[in-house]
């Protein structure tokens, strides 16, 4: 007769208190994955329970216990039941599908659930599947595999299912369903044939236990420093938050100055402000979700408007305070970034896309701003994702266009040279202005492709109208910050120029200032690679950020051009001029051709003329031009 072993059913139950415990601990269970799962471990728990008692009970072999052990065996039947089909349930929440789908599926399964149940709970009249004889022994019915293979064709379907609809679960929620269903798959295997091992929920707890290490893992989903929500966990908490349709709206804080503090005070002095702050901000409303999505970035999500309303006053009002930190009080501001009905930006990659974009909108110094979203904010988002969508076109099929601004000499009296700037005309948004798309391609890492596109256009045109070059002299051409920092690009452009079988005299490279001001080896070696072959390299947007001149002035240039900027007030502030005067003059001592860029009025060039610039850029004498417009233009003018 069979001893029934209950050493597994008692190892799975202290398994599953101490799992039980950690969670309510770190309060993981939310989300309706989440809550599912609570429902799955208290499924599991009352099972071992009863399991236990009926097993107990049979090893006594006593008829007095037979009603007990019948009716201990049908909650464990009936509970089995229930917790195959609520971790079936499960992996459907997981898959990123049509709802529909999820329900149509889950609902079949329950038709099979519920016919199961009446077959377990038909049992206790007619015994098909088990029952207690005389002598108090458990006796299997004709009919006992049938649970067996109920549980094996859920395995089969959940397996079918992983398989096929692979693609719509996260790697790592996918392999935890793998790895349930093979222990699940051997426990009850090995119960099947030693029937007194009482395996099946011990195999469901290890499952269990694998399942939340993996998925919710709190080293993963509890940022270490300050106990809110790590980033790990905002892939899987957000989604599931925009599936729902329910209404949620979210803050963003960035800590701007935590960089500065910490050089300034110590590591350790940052980690106690941050920490600081995050427990001002936990304590602000029990209600709120809060992450830790970068070192100095937090995400507060809110489920009313009243919440919202107040977290954002409340917020404003801790970064509007100093911080005390021992002796010291340390200002530290923030950009505070407001979407309330968030719900409606449709997937976390658009929700977190926009908050960066509300973010740079940021406007210029160092107190804590809020930046909420509206109507405007909204439309200048759009359309950049209306540009970031139509980039891939625009680069697979080469849309690109290239306008070229000739520039003015003083000395000759006539255009010396051109700066070619890409144009993409959008079908319905028009002319894209070049600052929106080639932010975009820097973003999202096109800008390499883009640049050698443009630059071959230009390499073409050049090839094409050797009389006008000859005139003109040369191009320049942008180079931007990724493409010069990218290691072996300047070997690349050269190659492309001989491939042409153009003269590298032709063509002058512009970098701009806030490149030249991070000196690195990389970008001396581009500089130096150029400069080899005669190619000139000109500094520009000078006087727009804040150049570092020792750095600068290591960096071989041939030409400087001054920002639009430095002449905004030359006309009317004296002060304004005198500086823009002797920048001149020390640009041209130091042996530069200096440029002004943007210059539109005829009193600018009377004074540009006058202090001894070289070269002059701006509408006052042409707007940039097609290709075509180009030719129409007579470059030997003297004008
Ligand atoms: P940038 O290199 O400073 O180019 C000069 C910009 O000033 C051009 O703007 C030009 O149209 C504009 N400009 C010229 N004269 C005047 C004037 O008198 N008044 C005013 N208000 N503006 C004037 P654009 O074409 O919109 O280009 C903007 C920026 O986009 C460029 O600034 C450059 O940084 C970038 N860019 C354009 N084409 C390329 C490219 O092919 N590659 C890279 N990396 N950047 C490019
Ligand atoms: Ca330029
Ligand atoms: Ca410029």
């Amino acid at each position: 007769m069979i001893q029934y072993n209950t050493d597994f059913l008692i190892a799975g139950l202290v398994f599953l208190m101490v799992l039980l415990v950690h969670f309510v601990r770190v309060n993981q269970l939310n989300g309706s994955s989440g809550r599912l799962f609570w429902i799955f471990i208290m499924e599991g728990a009352l099972t071992i329970v009863a399991d236990l008692i009926a097993a107990t009970l049979c090893n006594m072999r006593n008829p007095e216990y037979n009603s007990t052990i019948i009716a201990a065996t049908t909650i464990v039947y009936i509970l089995e039941v229930l917790i195959i089909f609520t971790f079936y349930v499960f992996t459907q929440i997981l898959r990123h599908c049509d709802r529909k789908i999820k329900k149509r599926n889950s609902i079949v399964a329950f038709i099979s659930v519920v016919i199961m149940e009446i077959i377990v709970i038909s049992n206790v009249f007619f015994h098909q599947l088990f029952y207690c004889n005389s002598r108090g022994e458990y006796v299997y019915g004709p009919w006992y595999l049938v649970i067996y293979v109920y549980t094996m064709l859920f395995v089969a379907v959940a397996i079918g299912n992983c398989v096929c609809h692979g693609d719509q679960y996260v790697k790592k929620e996918l392999q935890a369903v793998w790895e349930f269903v093979l222990i699940g798959f051997v426990c009850v295997a090995i119960e099947s044939v030693h029937h007194e091992l009482l395996l099946t929920e011990f195999g469901v707890v290890i499952g269990t236990v694998v399942v939340s290490w993996i998925i919710y893992n709190p080293q993963t989903m509890i940022d270490s420093l300050t106990g809110v929500y790590a980033k790990g966990h905002l892939n899987q908490w957000l989604p599931e938050q925009i599936r729902s349709g329910r209404q949620f709206h979210v803050l963003q804080i960035s800590m701007w100055k935590l960089k500065q503090i910490n050089k300034l005070y110590g590591n350790s002095v940052g980690d106690k402000v941050l920490l600081q702050r995050a427990e001002e901000i936990k304590n602000l409303k029990e209600n709120n979700d809060i992450f830790r999505i970068h070192g100095n970035q937090f995400l507060i999500f809110s489920k009313n408007k009243s919440d919202y309303e107040d977290t954002k006053r409340d917020i404003l009002h801790l970064f509007h305070t100093p911080i005390q930190i021992g002796e010291n009080s340390i200002d530290f501001p923030a950009t505070i970034c407001g979407i309330m009905d968030a719900q409606e930006l449709v997937d976390i990659d658009m929700l977190l896309a926009y908050l960066g974009y509300l973010s740079i909108l940021k406007p210029k110094g160092d107190k804590t701003t809020l930046i909420e979203n509206n109507e405007t904010t909204k439309q200048g988002f759009l359309y950049e994702q209306r540009v970031k969508k139509y980039m891939n076109t625009a680069i697979e099929d080469d849309l690109f266009e290239v306008y070229y601004q000739p520039l003015y000499s003083v000395k000759e009296g006539r255009y010396v040279t051109m700066e070619a700037l890409s144009r993409l005309n959008h079908p319905s948004l028009g002319m894209i202005p070049p600052d929106i798309f080639i932010g975009q391609a820097e973003k999202d890492g096109q800008i390499i492709k883009l640049g050698k596109l443009q630059f071959r256009r230009v390499c073409r045109f050049m090839k094409s109208h050797t009389e006008l070059m000859k005139q003109i002299g040369s191009v320049k051409f942008n180079l931007s910050p990724l493409e010069l920092l990218n290691p072996g690009y300047s070997q690349e452009l050269i190659k492309i120029i001989k491939e042409f079988g153009l003269p590298y005299g032709w063509f002058q490279f512009e970098i701009t200032e806030t490149v030249a001001t991070e000196y690195s080896e990389e970008l001396y070696k581009t500089i130096k690679d150029f400069r080899d072959v005669g190619i000139e390299i000109c500094l520009d947007d000078f006087g727009s950020g804040y150049a570092n001149l020792n750095t600068i002035l290591k960096l071989p240039f041939s030409t400087v051009k001054l920002d639009r900027s430095m002449l905004n007030g030359i006309c009317e502030d004296k002060q304004v001029a005198l500086l823009y005067k002797n920048i001149v003059a020390i640009m041209q001592n130091l042996g530069h051709v200096v440029v002004a860029e943007g210059v539109e009025t005829e009193e600018e060039v009377k004074l540009l003329k006058e202090w001894g610039v070289d070269l002059i850029q701006g509408y006052y004498y042409t707007r940039p031009v097609s290709r075509k417009d180009l030719l129409l233009i007579d470059l030997n003018k003297q004008l």
